[in-house]
């Protein structure tokens, strides 16, 4: 028999890992082994959005491969700095569905929470990347205004926690926030929107997953995963007992030019998710946010992606292809989502 001794090796928590996460350009392209002459573009885009990336999410890109699919999308580059007619700071209109601190109620039977503020990685195309996190998502001191406007809501069904990512908290402060959540009576469903088991698959704690268990509340992840290469074996073990824990799991990705824009990689990746026990829920046509114009695929391209989707795919398996439109009381399908279903 080992006896049980103090680790000296022990494993970082996620939250270590998580403050290990690359922030500095200069770094990442030494790590990468990437042109010297992308640096002072890369620099620009930065103090524009900070680059931040895990380690994790790092150890599946290529070194040296500028067009590596993971590597676009946590890139700084010069082309951020552009400015292009259309893409907006707040494409979406979210600074206007604000109803209480943190919380956007703009579809029916629904609201959303922004909770935490930051991410475990940066997305360059993020459609919250000009937005002021600090002064839109909810401080512990708010939490009470918050689910007073619930609390006067009843056809809320369904909570979804954003951010950020909601995931960043910890779990006892998310347990916390879930138990208070819990007391308001018409609340049925929870569900999580987070990239953060994709950068760091260990947040997927065995807390975690009690939590959920114990919780009431249907639990729905929904993931964010855009390409096959994101679903590394870390992250499928680390789901492995959702099922057994009553979390539902289900995938959007964004639309993304030069990532995941063809038919066999789309392809791929619902086949790759549903082996890893997720559904594909939405394919994201690109909220135009400023500095995103290059990651951008026409909606004729993006209509044919999906038709030739449909004829590979068992219907399941196929995503709806979306997108937001200020002011629309849900997600606008694409035209040729409905004709192809
Ligand atoms: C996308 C979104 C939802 C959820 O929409 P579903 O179609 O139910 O996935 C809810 N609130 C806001 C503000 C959203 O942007
Ligand atoms: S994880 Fe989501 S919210 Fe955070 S930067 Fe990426 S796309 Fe944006």
């Amino acid at each position: 028999m080992i006896p049980r001794t103090k680790a000296i090796c022990q494993t970082p928590s996620w939250q270590q890992e998580l403050a290990a996460a690359i922030t500095d350009p200069a770094q990442l392209w030494e790590l990468l082994d990437l042109p010297r002459e992308q640096l002072p573009g890369g620099l620009a885009a930065h103090r524009d959005f900070p680059l931040r990336v895990t380690h994790h999410y790092l150890s599946l890109i290529q070194r040296g491969d500028l067009q590596d699919p993971l590597l676009k999308q946590i890139l700084p580059v010069d082309s951020e700095c552009r400015e292009s007619p259309g893409f907006l700071a707040d494409p979406v209109g979210d600074l206007q569905a604000h109803k209480s601190p943190g919380l956007l109620h703009k579809y029916q039977g629904r609201a959303l929470l922004m909770s935490a503020r930051s991410c475990a990685i940066n997305c360059r195309y993020c459609f919250r990347r000009h937005y002021p996190y600090s002064e839109a998502s909810l401080r512990g001191d708010q939490l009470d205004e918050t689910l007073e406007y619930l609390g006067t809501n009843p056809d809320i069904e369904e909570l979804i926690l954003s951010g950020g990512d909601p995931l960043v908290w910890s779990d006892q402060r998310l347990s916390a926030l879930v138990q208070r959540l819990e007391q308001l009576p018409q609340l049925r469903r929870l569900r999580i929107h987070s990239r953060l088991p994709v950068a760091l698959p260990s947040r997927l704690t065995a807390r975690f997953y009690q939590a959920v268990e114990q919780s009431r509340l249907r639990t729905v992840l929904v993931l964010h995963v855009n390409h096959p290469g994101e679903l590394a074996p870390e992250l499928v073990d680390a789901l492995k007992p959702a099922g057994r824990h009553g979390l539902t799991l289900l995938n959007q990705a964004v639309l993304l030019r030069g990532i995941n824009d063809q038919v066999e990689i789309l392809a791929s990746l619902s086949e790759q998710l549903f082996n890893a026990g997720i559904l594909p829920y939405y394919l994201h046509q690109l909220d135009p946010v400023q500095g995103a114009a290059h990651f951008a695929v026409p909606d004729e391209q993006a209509i044919e992606l999906q038709r030739q989707l449909h004829r590979r795919l068992p219907g399941y398996l196929v995503p709806r292809l979306v997108r937001e439109i200020p002011g629309n009381p849900g997600k606008t399908p694409l035209q040729g989502d409905l004709q192809a279903g």
